[in-house]
């Protein structure tokens, strides 16, 4: 699985993609290619979930035509809206290759990002896309907005015998179990964030936190950013209201209560599969402490 750690394969055309000229013109490349993203963040798919092979077609429309970039030198589009066979990203990712993927997951994020962003949110103005779609401009207040993410921490937090702490939400089907994970709040460092979130959900103090590596997760635009950490001790006490039960599981007792069906991990997909993998094969970086 890409673990999102190297350089993105898809050129963004930074230079290029202020001149609309050039980007029609890419629009009306035989080589060019259009994905649909529809209102629940699911992906046009072609037959066995691969990116289809569907070229645009009709006249460009800046406001509804953003350029992805190129991908392998092909000029890759997007637009809101649904074809025959949509997936999720969950279906996708996890199937695709690190290419298709980044377009995937970028399709998604910039049409989530056009749908709920039409009013500058400084003064309200309409604004208008610019920039072959990675922009839109307020001409109330003469500033260009940009895609923004939300910063959420996942952070698998050890104990001194290098056991791992599984927490069930309230929200979740009985089994499923996983990491620690919350949103960055205001004016917080990620670290703070990661002290806070995991005081609040299981009672624990932690003597050190490490980061790990990120993930985009544009459901609807949040950021994973994956933190390791050690607890100062070992009882746990939930919330009750985001986090209903949690525990600590050595290798072996994970491994015991998935195959016994009592454990259900999150989807390969996820940076969370990613830390739990990682803790599980013995290569997630040690905290110190
Ligand atoms: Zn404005």
């Amino acid at each position: 699985m890409q673990n999102w750690g190297e350089a993105g394969l898809l050129d963004h055309c930074e230079s290029l993609r202020s001149d609309a000229t050039w980007v029609a013109a890419q629009w009306a490349s035989p080589q060019a290619l259009l994905l649909a993203v529809d209102e629940l963040g699911r992906v046009s798919a072609g037959e066995g979930l691969t990116v289809p092979e569907q070229s645009p077609h009709g006249a460009y429309d800046a406001q509804r035509h953003f350029l992805l970039g190129l991908a392998a030198g092909r000029p890759v589009f997007v637009q809101a809206g649904e074809t025959d066979a949509m997936a999720s990203l969950r279906e996708l990712m996890p199937v695709l290759d690190d290419a298709d993927r980044e377009l995937v997951v970028k399709a998604v994020a910039l049409v989530n990002w056009h749908r709920t962003s039409p009013h500058c949110s400084v003064c309200g103005s309409l604004t208008v896309v610019t920039s072959g779609g990675l922009v839109r401009y307020c001409g109330g207040c003469r500033r260009e907005r940009f895609p923004r993410s939300d910063p959420a921490i996942i952070v698998a937090v050890v104990d001194a015998d290098d056991r791992l702490l599984l927490g069930h939400q309230v929200a979740w089907p009985t089994g499923r179990m996983s990491i620690l994970a919350g949103f960055v709040s205001a004016g917080e460092s990620l670290e703070m964030a990661v002290h806070r979130e995991v005081g609040e959900e299981s009672g624990l103090r932690l003597s050190s936190v490490r980061y790990v590596g990120s993930q985009p997760w544009p459901l609807p635009r949040s950021l994973m950013l994956g933190f390791v950490a050690r607890a100062a001790g070992t009882r746990i006490e939930v919330d009750g209201v985001e986090i209903e039960h949690a525990r600590w599981f050595t290798r072996e007792e994970l491994t015991a209560a998935e195959d016994a069906g009592e454990v259900s991990l999150p989807g390969s997909a996820s940076i969370a599969s990613r830390l739990v993998a990682e803790w599980r094969s013995g290569e997630l970086p040690a905290p110190e402490g």
